[in-house]
């Protein structure tokens, strides 16, 4: 934690000198910023060693009070999983820190002090330095130390507080969130499906919470494309007692990572996907000395641009195998499971963060000698945004507490893979068109650097092509559909679940409910019925099944709220109906409308 005041955020040598400094990067920063020491070396500093020199202090908003991490999440949360209760005030603590110290950092990050690269050093030899700024690398521990990773694993947590974690940090900096999640899924396959020995040796680097924490990366994409990994290239070839890996990999985001896992092929091993091992790719050997592969250049982005997402060649790189084929793309898709869901979430953070922005501006803005949040133009919009924060939140945390509960029981992967790929989908949709929605309302100021949302609506667009874009995501819900996996059945049976524990009070509901249920069958039984048709209309079937089950699951949430005596969440589900099946002009609930100012405050 900054020992600095409350309301502002020192940006570089001050920190570092009163935080570890322990990894190799924040070794090499602090060795490079205590050579800076002279006026003439602090011209030639780059901006954000410049500011800090000068003593120049990041401004960081206040906090808008709150005793919960999330009024509309918690609650939701702790009602299905009562563990999380034990992290609640940890989950607050994180929020504050992350909507002050992080969100400061992150747009000074994105504005003046990008990662840059050094891939070798002045003697010649590779390097693979990436230097970041100070204030993003030590806040990229202290989210580690804070157990983002590490408490699954070292508390028994569920992984729905990592989620959670994700949820929080992804409304100030999914630069941070990316590397989070990577490291994450590496631990995840090294705890869950590597050897004995080798999850011995690693997986307390990746979960340990004392800010030393080895950071993960995950290497698929090619340069061909990242979509088709059956047609990979990277060889993997048996030398001594490890692999030998020669390849390109085309994005690798952290691509500072002590630990990668990597696919690869060894030779002789038949082409596709049931041909591919999966390998952990150390970033030094046990000498020190850097691995065989060079860090060739970091991509030039149009947002997340705090992350150093790199393209990695390797060159003989040594690496231990984790699985050969034909498991090595199945260990690699559970890595991904656990990536989309934390795309999911964190997808849910930036519309929770869109909403705060467009409503703060709303209520502050005045216009025409009235604040725009009193024009019902506005209003639309405000309420547009919320209702699709509660579907998205109810789908990604439904994929979240799956997670959870299929490593317990694997007859649960089906509907984990099943609403993970329907919550990948609309979350990211949805963070794109609220953080456009609420630049919009910003209006030109939005636009500028000035406001955090141009930033935010930048970074939210990675979030449809990571973890597989959207006709991946359609491919994927084609797959379960089919009577192999049985998805169809489960959907059905979920839904109809719901829709059977809707009380009277919320007959209208039900009603649409299952006429929406009846149209989702028929849409299924038309797609799959033949290749043509499932390859022409899948992706229109995963718009229509994802919202469909948001809206289900806020029928579900309103008829729990409404057992409770709280009424809004049947106006939620109404107004999010509403936008899904369109009235007539002048037919819309005008109740929902009234209770827009009470919905919009949590
Ligand atoms: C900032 C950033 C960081 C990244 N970091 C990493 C990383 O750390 N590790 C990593 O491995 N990758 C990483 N990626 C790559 C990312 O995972 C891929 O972009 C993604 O998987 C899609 O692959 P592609 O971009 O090559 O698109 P392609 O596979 O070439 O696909 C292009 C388009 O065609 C569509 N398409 C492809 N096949 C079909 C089909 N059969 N039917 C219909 N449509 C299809 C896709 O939906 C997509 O819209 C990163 C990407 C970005 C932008």
């Amino acid at each position: 934690m900054s020992p600095l005041s409350q309301n502002t955020l020192c940006c570089g040598d001050c920190i570092q000198s009163v935080l570890p400094l322990n990894n190799r990067v924040n070794q090499n920063l602090k060795t490079v910023m205590s050579q800076a020491k002279t006026q003439r070396d602090l011209r030639e500093r780059k901006p954000w060693q410049q500011s800090c020199a000068s003593k120049c202090l990041l401004p960081v908003r206040p906090m808008p009070k709150q005793d919960t991490f999330d009024a509309y999440v918690e609650p939701l949360l702790i009602s299905r999983e009562p563990r999380l209760c034990a992290y609640l005030a940890r989950l607050n603590e994180f929020r504050k820190w992350v909507l002050t110290e992080v969100d400061a950092q992150a747009n000074y990050t994105d504005r003046y002090a990008l990662p840059a690269l050094e891939t070798y050093d002045r003697s010649g030899s590779v390097a693979n330095r990436v230097v970041v700024n100070p204030l993003y690398d030590t806040q990229h521990q202290e989210i580690y130390r804070r157990g983002a990773v590490g408490l699954p694993y070292t508390e028994a947590a569920p992984h729905l507080l990592s989620f959670t974690m994700g949820f929080l940090l992804s409304q100030a900096d999914i630069s941070l969130h990316c590397p989070v999640t990577l490291t994450g899924a590496v631990a995840y396959v090294l705890g869950f499906h590597a050897s004995k020995d080798m999850r011995e040796k690693y997986l307390h680097q990746l979960t340990r919470t004392d800010a030393c924490t080895m950071t993960g990366g995950t290497w698929v994409t090619e340069l061909h494309g990242g979509s088709d990994v059956g047609a990979t290239t990277t060889t993997a070839v048996p030398q001594g007692g490890h692999f030998a890996l020669h390849g390109l990999k085309w994005f690798t985001s952290n691509a500072n990572s002590s630990l990668a896992i990597a696919t690869a092929r060894p030779q002789g091993a038949e082409p596709g996907t049931a041909g591919l091992g999966l390998y952990l790719v150390p970033s030094h050997l046990e000498d020190g000395s850097s691995n065989r592969y060079v860090i060739r250049r970091l991509k030039d982005k149009l947002g997340t641009k705090g992350l150093p997402t790199g393209e990695i060649e390797l060159l003989g790189a040594e690496a231990l195998e984790i699985a050969g084929p034909p498991h090595g793309f199945r260990f690699m898709m559970a890595a991904l499971e656990y990536s989309r869901v934390h795309n999911a979430v964190g997808a849910v953070g930036v519309q929770r963060r869109a909403l705060r922005e467009a409503m703060e501006w709303a209520k502050s803005r005045r216009a025409f000698g009235h604040r725009l949040v009193e024009y019902p133009m506005v209003q639309d919009e405000l309420l547009g945004i919320r209702v699709r924060f509660e579907a998205g939140a109810l789908l990604a945390f439904e994929a979240a507490l799956t997670f959870d509960a299929a490593i317990e029981d694997t007859k649960k992967g089906t509907w984990l893979r099943l609403v993970t790929a329907l919550a990948k989908y609309l979350t990211a949709e949805d963070a794109i068109r609220a953080s456009r929605a609420t630049l919009e309302l910003v209006g030109s100021n939005g636009y500028t650097s000035d406001f955090p949302i141009a930033r935010i609506y930048r970074d939210a667009q990675v979030l449809t092509v990571w973890e597989g874009p959207a006709n991946i995501q359609a491919l994927e819900l084609l797959r379960l559909l089919a009577p192999r996996y049985r998805g169809a059945v489960e959907y059905e049976h979920r839904v109809r679940r719901i829709i059977d524990c809707l009380p009277d009070a919320m007959s209208s509901l039900r009603r649409a409910l299952d006429s929406r249920l009846q149209a989702d069958l028929a849409a299924i039984a038309f797609v799959i019925a033949d290749d043509a048709r499932s390859q022409r209309y899948a992706r229109k079937l995963l718009d229509r099944l994802s919202h469909s089950f948001a809206f289900a699951l806020m029928c579900e949430t309103a008829a729990h709220c409404h057992s409770n005596g709280d009424e809004r969440r049947v106006l939620t589900a109404t107004r999010y109906y509403e936008q899904l099946d369109e009235p007539k002009i002048g037919a819309e609930d005008e109740r929902v409308r009234r209770s827009a100012f009470e919905l919009l405050e949590d």
